[in-house]
C-alpha cells in the first residue's frame, strides 16, 4: 500500500454567538483536516490542532511531498522520519500539529486495512462507551455570567453529565464568585474542574486555589504558563487541589519534565497537537511510570474527537483496582459544527458518555459535500 495523495481541508464556520476564555475570543471555529489517500483506494483522516493556515502550509509545502509513495501503515517509521526532518526547525507547535494530523490519518488507514476499530488495533478489548465531562462555562454574551452559567449547568445535568469544567481567569475575586455560583447550580455530587488557560502567575493562581478549595474542585487546569514548571510546583505546594495541564505541550520530550517533576496530577496531551496517536501513546506510557493519569484534551472536529476516544479506550486502567474504572474524557460543549455537520453519522453521545465507533479505522465517515460548505 502506498500513499498517493495528501489533501488539506481548511475549514471555517462563523459562530452564532462569540465566546471567550482567558486568552482570546472566538467568533468562528477553524480547523485543518487532512485526507491521505492510497493506491488501494482508501483514505485516512487526520486533524491538526491550532491555527489552520500554518499547519496546512507545513503539510502542503514541506511534509506531504516527502510522503508520497511510502506505506502509511508504517506509523512508527513515518513518525520518526517526519520528526527527524523537522527537529532542527520546530520541536513544538505547528510542525508537531502537522505531524499529528498525518499520524492520525496513517493510523486510520492502518486500522481500516486491519478491519478493526482503531482502539482494538491499539490493543484494547471491546469497549462500549467512555464517560465524559462537559467543557463549557465560557465568558462572553450579553447575559450576566451567573445567569448564563446557571442555564448551562441545567443543560449539562439534563444531558447526563456527572462532571463539568468551567473557565476561570477573570481575576481571583470574580473567579471565586463564579466558581461558587456553578457549584451551587450543579450541586455537591457533580465533579467540578476549573481551567485558567494559564491566565495567572503562581501567586495569583495559588490565591485562587485557596479561595475555591471549599468548593470541592476535582482539578485546576493550566493555572500558570505551560513554560513555568516551577510555577506549577509553587501552586501545588499552596493547595490540596490536584493540578492538570499539557494541552500546550508536545512530544514525550516536552512532557517528560512536567511528569518527572510531578508538576501535574492529570496530564492532558491533545492527540492533534502532541504528535498524534504514535506520540500520545509514548506520553501516556511515560505518565504511567510516574503514576500520573493521562486524559486527552479534545477540542476538535469529529476527527480529533474520534482519535481521542480510540486512544483513551486503549489506555489501561489507572491505577489498577477492583473498583469501577474511572476514565473520563473531555466533551467540548461549545458551538462547533465540525463535530456533527461534516460526518454522515456523528459519534454517539448519550447520558454523559461518548460511544466508541465500532467500524474499522477511526470509524467516522466524512461527508465531502458538507466539508465543501466550510472550506476556505
Ligand atoms: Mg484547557
Amino acid at each position: 500500500m502506498r500513499i498517493d495523495g495528501i489533501r488539506t481541508w481548511r475549514l471555517r464556520a462563523d459562530l452564532s454567538e462569540p465566546f471567550a476564555f482567558s486568552q482570546f475570543e472566538y467568533a468562528r471555529r477553524e480547523t485543518l483536516l487532512i485526507e491521505v489517500s492510497t493506491d488501494e483506494g482508501g483514505a485516512g483522516w487526520g486533524e491538526a490542532y491550532g491555527p489552520a493556515a500554518p499547519a496546512a502550509a507545513a503539510i502542503n509545502d514541506f511534509l506531504a511531498p516527502m510522503l508520497v509513495g511510502l506505506d502509511p501503515r508504517d506509523t512508527e517509521s513515518l513518525w520518526h522520519f517526519l520528526y527527524a526532518r523537522t527537529l532542527d526547525h520546530g520541536q513544538k507547535g505547528t510542525l508537531l500539529a502537522a505531524i499529528s494530523a498525518l499520524d492520525i490519518a496513517f493510523w486510520d488507514i492502518k486500522a481500516q486495512a486491519a478491519g478493526m476499530p482503531l482502539y482494538r488495533l491499539l490493543g484494547a478489548g471491546y469497549a462500549e462507551s467512555i464517560p465524559c465531562y462537559a467543557t463549557g462555562f465560557y465568558f462572553g454574551g450579553s447575559v450576566p455570567l451567573e445567569e448564563k452559567f446557571e442555564r448551562e449547568a441545567r443543560l449539562y445535568l439534563a444531558d447526563g453529565f456527572r462532571a463539568v469544567k468551567m473557565k476561570v481567569g477573570l481575576g481571583v475575586e470574580r473567579d471565586a464568585e463564579l466558581v461558587a455560583a456553578v457549584r451551587r447550580a450543579v450541586g455537591p455530587r457533580i465533579r467540578l474542574m476549573i481551567d485558567a488557560n494559564h491566565a495567572y502567575d503562581p501567586v495569583a493562581a495559588a490565591a485562587l486555589a485557596r479561595r475555591v478549595e471549599t468548593q470541592d474542585i476535582f482539578w485546576f487546569e493550566e493555572p500558570v504558563s505551560p513554560l513555568d514548571i516551577e510555577g506549577y510546583l509553587y501552586v501545588k505546594r499552596a493547595t490540596s487541589i490536584p493540578l492538570a495541564g499539557g494541552e500546550c505541550e508536545h512530544t514525550r520530550f516536552g512532557f517528560e519534565p512536567l511528569l518527572r517533576r510531578r508538576a501535574v496530577d492529570f496530564v492532558q496531551p491533545d492527540l492533534c497537537a502532541c504528535g498524534g496517536i504514535s506520540e500520545g501513546l509514548k506520553i501516556a506510557t511515560l505518565a504511567s511510570v510516574y503514576n500520573i493519569h493521562a486524559t486527552p484534551h479534545a477540542w476538535g472536529s469529529a476527527v480529533g474527537q474520534a482519535a481521542a476516544l480510540h486512544f483513551y479506550a486503549a489506555r489501561p486502567r489507572h491505577p489498577a483496582s477492583l473498583t469501577a474504572e474511572d476514565k473520563m474524557i473531555e466533551c467540548d460543549r461549545t458551538e462547533n459544527p465540525f463535530r456533527t455537520a461534516i460526518v454522515k453519522t456523528p459519534v454517539r453521545f448519550e447520558r454523559g458518555a461518548w460511544y466508541l465507533p465500532q467500524t474499522p479505522g477511526l470509524g467516522i465517515e466524512i461527508d465531502r459535500s458538507a466539508l465543501e460548505n466550510f472550506q476556505l
